[in-house]
């Protein structure tokens, strides 16, 4: 698969049992759905803070025609957005996966920060948040021992992605004013 920025060969990590590609150039992340299935589908009591009112406002929620194309199937993808948290990720509106560009990432970590700063949430998480975040801002590229990975991975399949009704509701409505049919 080839990165849909700069088309180099993409590489492939593994982290929690789950693939990840990265582009070695750009630094960009490719999740394929079946991998994010596989972060859902992992028993971890630790990820059951995720449960909290976190992104629940549906209406925060926008899509949008990308100008990145799949790496599976090639058609453009979609960009999903949560007003106000800086968060847009690239999705292919046909299901295969999410791309973050270097930094999308970070974005969401921090966006989770703000987040859980104005809310009352345990020492762990934010301890977590902590480590996820210096881990990110370094130079390293990807890392591949975090904890909080499948944290990310599981917010992305429950609040952004598929299955999040009103997104799924977006897409459904975009697909149907395709400027590249
Ligand atoms: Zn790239
Ligand atoms: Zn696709």
């Amino acid at each position: 698969m080839e990165c849909p920025i700069d088309g180099t060969t993409l590489e492939t990590h593994t982290v929690h049992s789950i693939n990840i590609e990265e582009c070695t150039q750009c630094r960009g992340l490719w999740f394929e759905e079946g991998e994010l299935r596989k972060a859902k589908d992992e028993a971890e009591p630790d990820l059951n803070w995720l449960d909290f009112d976190l992104w629940s406002d549906q209406e925060s929620f926008a899509a949008d025609w990308s100008s990145r194309k799949c790496p599976l199937c090639g058609k453009n993808m979609a960009t999903i957005s949560y007003a106000e948290t800086g968060v847009t990720v690239d999705y292919c509106a046909e299901g295969h996966g999410v791309w973050l560009d270097k930094g999308e990432f970070e974005a969401i970590i921090e966006a989770f920060e703000k987040d859980i700063m104005s809310k009352d949430i345990s020492d762990y998480v934010t301890a977590s948040l902590e480590e996820a975040k210096e881990i990110l801002v370094g130079d390293e590229g990807f890392v591949s021992e975090w904890k909080d990975f499948l944290t990310v991975t599981r917010l992305l399949q429950y609040r952004v992605l598929a299955e999040n009704p009103k997104v799924a509701e977006l897409l459904t409505a975009l697909q149907t004013t395709s400027p590249f049919k």
